[in-house]
């Protein structure tokens, strides 16, 4: 394999459909750990799953997002503590609507040096 075919092909040489469809699906699945595991189960302990399947949400977690469970519980239940406060890291009223949007992960950064 030559560096050209290499750059053109990229590591797998997988057609571009293939990364729509790993985008989506990773997306998708990210969607699904966030909401199910780190906030149902995790944070409000609403719903138990399997640790096999617990295991599998994490490693999506740490795959999709680099979100440690264990911090992203503390910053959600301090977002629950001080709801639209300066101190609620996620909130559009106290932080803008844009910056939570678009600098999410700089206030979960800030966050999480004084949640856990
Ligand atoms: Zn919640």
């Amino acid at each position: 394999m030559s560096i050209i075919d290499f750059l053109a092909a990229g590591l797998t040489g997988s057609p571009t459909w293939a990364y729509v469809v790993y985008f989506f699906a990773a997306i998708q699945l990210t969607i699904f750990a966030n909401t199910l595991y780190l906030h149902r189960s995790a944070a409000h302990r609403s719903v138990e799953f399997h640790p096999v399947i617990e295991h599998m949400f994490r490693f999506v977690c740490w795959l999709t997002t680099g979100m440690v469970t264990r911090e992203w519980v503390a910053i959600h239940r301090k977002h629950h503590a001080r709801v639209e406060t300066d101190e609620d890291p996620h909130s559009p009223v106290a932080h803008g609507i844009w910056n939570v949007v678009f600098h999410g992960v700089s206030l979960y950064q800030k966050s999480k040096k004084t949640a856990t």
